[in-house]
């Protein structure tokens, strides 16, 4: 497989699967696929795995669960999404989190996050790149038959037979100069960060306390405005830690200058909240700021050009297909910058369809994609986004990939899937 080249340093590789970026759904996508025997590459720039969800420290999974009330948490996925979830709930020693509306949701400790993806790509066989950068796509009519990435600053050719987009802003099409469709409205950012020894394990009393000590050092100028967009990670508050979200109060476009401010913004609020909590604060006397999220958290990035885009309607009406992959049950979830959160739910015990199309390119054979940047409208794409449906659709797409590889139709592959997740 490998071609060490020496007049030029560089290797080249021919892999049947390249998958580009390690999160959630990438590792999902790289299970699929090696479970089909398939030889699989997987580049992710972070020298961890798990992307926003280590990154950013999102701190719960949403999306692995129906919403409604029963006592019992049902599973929207069987197959590797649930395996994935049972294992992060016994390693990150937590249970399903039931919160209003009848959601559920899985908060995790991020360490037992990064342990799960490294042992899911070990066991899977995985070739895996860390600290490796896409720079390069080439096209070929409608293949895509060269990746170029710098790996431990090193470059590294890939002549692969099938390209899989995990990377959560489409980058495999914007190198390859192929359209990519960007969101209309801005999805506010959060920085998220954890605080230890706080002097109590009620997270309803911490939740008020916080909010007062807000609204009363906004009143008195001790505290500043923009910062109120602050809670607490719900389900997070375990022996006296807990994990608290900072919603970002302006826009960010994909400019570098522009996320490079933001992100010592964010930083720089929340040593000043800390402290100010540590002042003002009866909870916060003892407490320590003890970790910043690494990776700010932005939402949303360009979004791929589908065989099917998925739609709002399709989301709220719960619409069902033929060519289903993935099943979606977390409600429209947007974040307006200085506003709460709005959610909009569709019916309860109840699913949408993620058809096959919507991770497939519209134009080139061997490039499909998962998790955020699959094909969708900016609102479905806000219910679509949750680690959950990530988990399912990058494991689908590690399905259809290994199609491509054998050059067989997708019909097949469709049934292997809906059999491995959609049984009750
Ligand atoms: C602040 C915030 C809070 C959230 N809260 C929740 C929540 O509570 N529950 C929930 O379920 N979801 C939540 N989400 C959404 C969820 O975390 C993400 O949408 C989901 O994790 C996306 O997974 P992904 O695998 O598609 O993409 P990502 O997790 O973004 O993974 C993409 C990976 O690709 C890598 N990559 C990118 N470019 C390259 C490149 N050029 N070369 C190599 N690698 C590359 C990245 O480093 C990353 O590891 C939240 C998101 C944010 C920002």
């Amino acid at each position: 497989m490998w071609v060490n080249n020496f007049l030029t340093n560089n290797i080249m590789a021919h892999p049947d699967v390249l998958i580009i970026g390690g999160g959630s759904a990438g590792i999902a996508a790289a299970a699929g696929a090696a479970e089909t025997g398939a030889d699989v590459v997987l580049l992710e720039k972070n020298t961890f795995l798990g992307g926003k969800a280590t990154a950013a420290y999102v701190g719960t999974v949403c999306g692995l669960y129906y919403r409604n009330d029963d006592p019992v948490v049902r599973y929207a996925a069987n197959g590797f999404p649930r395996v994935f979830a049972e294992k992060l709930q016994r390693l990150s020693d937590s249970s399903p989190f039931f919160y209003k509306h009848g959601l559920r949701f899985l908060p995790y400790d991020h360490l037992a996050f990064i342990q799960l993806c490294d042992d899911v790509v070990q066991q899977n066989k995985v070739t895996l790149y860390l600290d490796a950068h896409l720079m390069h796509v080439e096209k070929d009519g409608h293949r895509i038959h060269k990746v170029s990435a710098v790996i431990h600053n090193r470059s590294i050719t890939f002549h692969p037979k099938v390209v899989i987009d995990t990377s959560g802003e489409s980058t495999v099409a914007r190198f390859a100069g192929m359209d990519t469709v960007e969101n209309k409205t801005y999805q506010a950012a959060a920085q998220i960060f954890i605080m230890t020894g706080i002097a109590t394990d009620d997270e309803q009393i911490l939740h008020l306390s916080l909010l007062r000590s807000i609204c009363k050092g906004i009143d008195d100028g001790t505290y500043q405005k923009h910062y109120d967009m602050l809670s607490v990670v719900p389900g997070s508050l375990k022996r006296s830690r807990a994990v608290f979200k900072l919603g970002l109060p302006f826009e960010v476009r994909n400019d570098p200058s522009e996320m490079t401010r933001l992100q010592l913004f964010a930083r720089k609020a929340v040593t000043e909240i800390a402290h100010y909590l540590q002042i003002h604060n009866h909870l916060f006397k003892n407490a320590v700021l003890s970790m910043i999220a690494p990776e700010t958290g932005i939402r949303t990035g360009p979004r791929n050009a589908g065989k099917t885009v998925l739609q709002k309607e399709d989301v709220m009406d719960c619409r069902k297909v033929g060519d289903a992959v993935a099943r979606g049950t977390w409600p429209i979830e947007l974040w307006a910058p200085g506003k709460k959160l709005h959610l909009e739910y569709f019916a309860s015990n109840d699913h949408y369809d993620i058809p096959a199309g919507a991770l497939q390119s519209a134009s080139v054979t061997n490039l499909l994609f998962a998790g955020r940047n699959i094909s969708a409208s900016e609102d479905a794409l806000a219910s679509t986004r949750v680690i959950g449906t990530c988990l399912a659709t990058g494991y689908a797409a590690g399905h259809l990939a290994a199609a491509v590889v054998r050059d067989e139709s997708y019909e097949a592959a469709i049934t292997t899937i809906q059999r491995s997740t959609f049984f009750e």
